[in-house]
This record gives structure tokens, C-alpha cells and sequence, in this order.
């Protein structure tokens, strides 16, 4: 019952990402714990208003790292979008770190702010810090970072078996 009101909180304050609630995925949740539970796969979340190619490396990046906690949802959203969000999840963005993504713990859910996306290496390398705040369940950076140099290793060992 918690979850469900969990859910059905964050969907209101979704309300305000226009484009990604009119892309139908108000349903996202339910629909998605069944699949979710019959694959056992990396891939059970959403990534809303991403390119396909940007979509194809973060699904890639995030089934290298394997972290043991997924996000549910990923926005790449316009830097307008970004701080919006950032100030109704009451966000203290500190320098260095939140500027280019950050994570709303409850809700699992990474935002990226796709005006300062650069690459995939910028990608996988600032992902992997949002993932570590999942895994620790942190707003801490600090936290953050030191799960993130796991999930940079096993990216970092993908490549370089890639290469061989
Ligand atoms: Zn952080």
C-alpha cells in the first residue's frame, strides 16, 4: 500500500514533465512489475525524451555496470526542465556534482540534463554517481562516489574486453 502511494505521489509531481506523462506511460508502474518479475533482465525501466542512440548507450552502460539497485525512470530533460525538477524535489544542487544529473531517491528516478550531455563516456562516467546514490540509498556525494568507482570499473573492464 505504501508503494502504491509512493507511486501515485510521484505521478502528481511528474504532472509537471508534460511531455513525459502525455507519452502514455501514466501506467508505467503496474504494467511493469510483471515483465519485470518474468525477465529478471537490467532493462525494467523507462528512459523518457532520450535519442535512440542516447537510449541504446544508457541501457548498454547500465547492464555493464550491473547495480544492484536500478533506477525506474530516467528523464533527459532540457536544462529548464532540469532545475524545475531540482526545485520541486527541494534539490540543493551542490557544485560539481547535481549539475549535470541528480536522483530523486524515493521515486528511483535520474534526471539528466541533456543540454550539458556531451557523450557516452560523459554518460556512463556521470550514471555510474547516480547509481551510487542508489545503491547506498545516499543523497551524500561522497557515498555516491564511492559506489560509483565500482560500477566505473566494471564499465572500464567491458571496454577493455571489447578491445581484445
Ligand atoms: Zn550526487
Amino acid at each position: 500500500m505504501k508503494l502504491v502511494i509512493g507511486i501515485l505521489g510521484m505521478s502528481l509531481m511528474f504532472a509537471e514533465i508534460g511531455n513525459a506523462e502525455a507519452s502514455g506511460n501514466s501506467n508505467a508502474p503496474a504494467a511493469e512489475a510483471p515483465a519485470a518479475a518474468r525477465e529478471g533482465s537490467t532493462d525494467r525501466y523507462t528512459v523518457f525524451d532520450a535519442t535512440p542512440a542516447q537510449e541504446a548507450a544508457l541501457r548498454a552502460q547500465i547492464r555493464l555496470m550491473h547495480p544492484e539497485v536500478l533506477p525506474l525512470r530516467v528523464f533527459f530533460v532540457p536544462h529548464w526542465k532540469y532545475l524545475n525538477n531540482a526545485r520541486i524535489f527541494h534539490l540543493h544542487v551542490p557544485t560539481g556534482y547535481g549539475s549535470l544529473m541528480f536522483t530523486h531517491l524515493p521515486g528511483r528516478t535520474v534526471f539528466i540534463d541533456n543540454d550539458r550531455y556531451q557523450d557516452e563516456s560523459w554518460l556512463g562516467y556521470w550514471m555510474a554517481h547516480e547509481l551510487g546514490h542508489l545503491k547506498s540509498n545516499s543523497t551524500k556525494e561522497s557515498d555516491a562516489e564511492k559506489a560509483a568507482r565500482e560500477f566505473r570499473r566494471r564499465l572500464k573492464d567491458s571496454h577493455n574486453k571489447d578491445l581484445l
